[in-house]
């Protein structure tokens, strides 16, 4: 296969010609970097590359050429290269239309002139830029394979397992698909095996539970030491965050999460308001960088294990794993965040993961491609799942209880789902049952101001009504206010809490009624449910157990 194309485009020769030695020389042997001296020679780069298929990773081009500036032949470029990663280089004075052209043409980057010294001001840019695209750009040869049915649940949990862990797989449908039978019976799979996985260098598994899976691809799922300093359950941002700065302070770190590492957070197309990320971010982006940056202080994280329950076993603070199993530790954080509310329609339950899904992920956006689809909620996050699903669905509903979208979902969701085409808004309406056989096929929507229900065809429902945390596992001894959020610090004072506290000193602010125990991100009462505020969080309860243990 040939090496992916970085295209560098500047009329000035000999600015053209040092971006393209300092990049050669940094990434040549992974990547193949050709110059052009105007915008058309480099659409007609594009176009010869985009005929013979080879994929371009990045464009980096001069604002200021004659004839066309690189802010339009970015925005050209798109059509012949759809993933590459586009880096402006712009004179101070330009700094304005760059920033707009984040909004304008999707820019990934902008980069004063000059990049001098490039291990400081180019390579670390582009290391991201290239790094974000390699994820989105994976080396097919190196893919898990999924064989199933599209509507199987097992299938989709699988797919979303690998999905939400970032491995790279490749999914044949065994109804469309003629490779999928053939790898059937390479693996003298019968129908009853589905979903197979085809791991390289591995056996062929046959509909595996996430441990099996996670085993089968090296991930962590038991702990390596009898004793941590910190025991982090959920590897949400709350968790991902404690787990980097306990790491990076020194304290021997451990993460539990039961899913993927990300949380809700991983599940969304783009995070625009999260503080340093002017062009937004994607969960999985984020999640990806989150946990390089706490594995490379040496946290442990042990995947596809659900923490069941809690125990204050005298000093030392244990949780209970899912089969067998314990975790000790010094202290612990719950960031376990929240899960999302069900739908309770009739008939949705046993479809649910065959057309009926709570959140979405990429993978399963793209699967999408030319249906219907129908969006249940008016909070931001259904708003963002709305736009992300509308680049592939034929059309989008909006499914919302209330009669405006302005209460509840930030305006620049709002004036974009207006924007665009092929999403439509169904106000004052609610799903009130689904039917399929096998998978969902239709449902019945009801007007709530009449009360006329319409039955209308839909293969795809997502579902984003609101989340509860799932708390029960901590027992008795946390406290945690009716609906399961867990109750710590000042809150802790409140009547209802007041005798739940056992020590003399007040409870440090993100401790919970068991001392040692500390709380971060949605999972705490009047926490502020945002991805900045999670990390934050997470980031102070570190702060915290260094106090606790000073006291202990
Ligand atoms: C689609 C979507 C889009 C969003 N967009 C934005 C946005 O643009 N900006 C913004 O600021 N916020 C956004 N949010 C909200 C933001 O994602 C959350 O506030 C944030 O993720 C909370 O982080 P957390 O770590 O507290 O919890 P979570 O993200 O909920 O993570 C908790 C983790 O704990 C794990 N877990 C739970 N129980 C257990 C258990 N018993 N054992 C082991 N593991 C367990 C879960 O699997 C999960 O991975 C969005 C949310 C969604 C769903």
């Amino acid at each position: 296969m040939s090496k992916p194309t970085i295209l560098t485009v500047d009329d000035d020769p000999q600015v053209v010609a040092a971006i393209g030695r300092d990049l050669a020389g940094q990434y040549g042997a992974e990547y193949r970097v050709v110059q052009a001296s105007s915008g058309t020679e480099a659409l007609m780069v594009l176009t010869r590359l985009a005929l013979r298929d080879e994929p371009v990773a990045m464009i980096a081009a001069d604002q200021r050429m004659p004839q066309m500036t690189g802010i339009e032949l970015l925005s050209q470029a798109r059509a012949h290269a759809p993933g590459a990663k586009l880096l402006l280089l712009t004179a101070y004075a330009d700094t304005d239309v760059a920033i707009k052209a984040i909004n304008d043409i999707g820019l990934d980057y902008y980069l004063l002139k000059p990049w001098d010294p490039p291990a400081e001001r180019l390579y670390p840019v582009v290391d991201d830029l290239l790094g974000d695209w390699r994820r989105a750009n994976p080396d097919r040869t190196a893919e898990v394979r999924v064989v199933g049915h599209r509507w199987s649940e097992r299938g989709h949990d699988i797919k979303l397992f690998l999905a939400r862990n970032h491995v790279p797989y490749r999914w044949h449908d065994i109804e469309r698909d003629p490779e999928a039978q053939r790898l059937l019976d390479l693996a003298q799979a019968a129908p009853s095996d589905l979903p197979l996985v085809l791991v390289p260098d591995g056996d062929a598994l046959r509909s595996p539970t996430a441990l099996e899976l996670a085993g089968a691809l090296g991930l962590h799922t038991s702990a390596q030491q009898p004793l941590y300093d910190v025991c982090i359950v959920g590897g949400g941002p709350a968790g991902l965050a404690a787990a980097v700065y306990a790491a990076s302070e020194g304290l021997s770190t451990l993460v539990v999460e039961r899913e993927a590492p990300g949380g809700q957070a991983g599940q969304s197309a783009a995070i625009e308001n999260y503080l340093g990320f002017p062009k937004g971010l994607s969960g999985a982006d984020l999640t990806q960088r989150a946990m390089a940056q706490a594995s490379r202080f040496g946290a442990e994280m042990v995947l596809a294990r659900d923490v069941v329950g809690f125990e204050a076993r005298g000093p030392v603070r244990a949780v209970l794993l899912d089969g067998s199993g314990a975790i000790e530790a010094r202290t612990l954080v719950v960031a376990t965040g929240v899960a999302y509310r069900r739908l309770e329609a009739a008939g949705l339950g046993e479809l649910t993961g065959r057309g009926v899904y709570y959140g979405v992920n990429a993978s399963e956006a793209s699967q999408c491609q030319g249906d219907e689809v129908h969006v249940v909620g008016a909070a931001n996050s259904a708003g963002q799942a709305a736009l992300n699903l509308s680049r592939f669905a034929k059309r989008v509903v909006l499914v919302v209880r209330a009669a405006t979208l302005g209460d509840t979902m930030s305006r620049y969701l709002v004036e974009r789902i207006t924007a665009t085409p092929n999403i439509a808004v169904r106000y004052r309406t609610e799903v009130v049952s689904g039917r399929g056989d096998g998978h969902l096929e239709a449902l019945t929507l009801a007007d709530r101001a009449s009360g006329a229900t319409e039955e209308v065809p839909s293969s795809w429902l997502f579902v984003f009504i609101g989340a509860l945390p799932r708390t029960e596992w901590l027992g008795p001894d946390v406290a945690r206010d009716d609906k399961g959020f867990v109750v710590t610090g000042q809150d802790l004072a409140a009547p209802a809490f007041a005798r739940r506290w056992p020590l003399a000193r007040a409870p440090f602010a993100l401790e919970t009624s068991v001392p040692g125990v500390f709380a971060a991100g949605d999972v705490r009462l009047d926490s502020m449910k945002r991805v900045a505020s999670a990390v934050g969080e997470g980031a102070m309860s570190i702060y915290l157990v260094h106090r606790y243990l000073a006291t202990v």
